[in-house]
């Protein structure tokens, strides 16, 4: 095993805080219900408001300065933490960044991550929702190619196998964080997009033993093909570190049950956890990702599903912008709540 000799910068500030949430634990009905609850402060890696997507931008973006590249080329939907990362990222790296956004608008309102973007002086490309966005990148990649850029792109979300040892390596800092406690986590709960966290937390489990069963929570659709998607990025980012485990789909727990309507669309449960976590906490989850997930965990707990005297670890993602581009609709759904 060498991940320590992969090519890595330094972008987030970490190990991130591991916090006991009892307040939260008490609102769920207490130690006689609910489990004890920990939460990994992810959405406090450090750089431009932080998130998961800076663990894997740490292997990204130095395989990209190995490469010589000029210019990161990334996509994603348009309020995606993972383009908003990826422009900071560059900034600090000495690169630009070329972020292809996909929207269903003429013109997407320039708040939360559109914001971001706009700041941090990234080229945006705004595509049709639907667009084919590998195709896109790589058109891009080609026009830039010609102005004599080198690119570097990054899929979506950053998940491949170098962006999926992002995740490995924080199995360990969790792990580390984690060996001397009591009660040793039995779950690790958190929220599932492009599967690259779950691809580096699988992986991560397995090749260290972790205690706890990773549970993903998705927030977006594409079963079977994003289990096969975790599962190939797993093997090879396996391969890439010389890890002698193979991660299969039996290893990859996932609910699609709290994905509601569709990605990025407000759910009750979703603006319940966000609420209760910041009145019982005062941590902020987000609309599109770690709400859905924390729903996830507190349906699991309501239904009995976690036996009160074990300790959870919720993975915090990050995401907190995206509060203030769904502002409008998260004061509708509280108005809605207290009647
Ligand atoms: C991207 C993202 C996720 C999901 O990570 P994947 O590796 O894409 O599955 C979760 N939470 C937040 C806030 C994100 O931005």
């Amino acid at each position: 095993m060498r991940l320590g000799s992969q090519p890595r910068i330094r972008l987030g500030n970490v190990p991130t805080p591991l916090e006991e949430a009892p307040r939260l634990r008490a609102a769920l009905g207490g130690e006689a219900v609910c489990p004890r609850i920990l939460i990994k402060r992810d959405d406090l890696t450090g750089l431009a408001f932080g998130g998961n997507k800076i663990r894997k931008l740490e292997f990204l973006v130095a395989d990209a300065l190995a490469k010589e590249a000029t210019v990161l080329i990334t996509a994603g939907a348009v309020q995606s933490n993972h383009a908003r990362l990826t422009a900071a990222a560059a900034r600090v790296a000495g690169l630009r960044a070329v972020l292809v956004l996909d929207t269903a608008e003429e013109r997407p309102p320039v708040q939360g991550n559109v914001l971001l973007d706009r700041l941090l002086g990234a080229e945006t490309r705004f595509v049709p929702a639907g667009t084919d966005m590998d195709a896109a990148m790589a058109e891009v990649a080609i026009e830039l190619e010609t102005r004599g850029e080198q690119p570097y792109v990054i899929p979506v979300g950053g998940s491949n196998a170098i962006g999926t040892l992002g995740y490995v390596a924080a199995t360990l800092e969790l792990l580390e964080q984690t060996v001397a406690t009591v009660t040793a986590p039995s779950r690790l709960y958190y929220a599932n997009g492009s599967r690259g966290t779950q691809a580096g937390l699988a992986l991560g489990a397995k090749l260290w033993r972790a205690p706890w069963v990773v549970h993903g929570i998705a927030v977006s659709g594409g079963e079977p093909e994003k289990i096969h998607r975790a599962v190939r990025i797993a093997g090879e980012a396996a391969q890439l570190v010389d890890a002698d485990v193979a991660v299969q789909s039996d290893d990859l727990v996932n609910d699609n049950g709290y994905i509601g309507p569709g990605y990025g669309v407000l759910t009750e449960a979703c603006v319940e956890a966000i609420t209760l976590t910041a009145q019982s906490e005062g941590v902020f989850l987000d609309p599109v990702y770690s709400g859905k997930a924390m729903a996830g965990l507190i349906g699991h707990i309501r239904t009995g599903q976690i036996d009160p005297d074990e300790t959870v670890v919720f993975l915090h993602t990050g995401g907190t912008p995206a509060l203030f581009a769904k502002a409008d609709e998260l004061v509708n759904a509280l108005e809605q709540a207290e009647g």
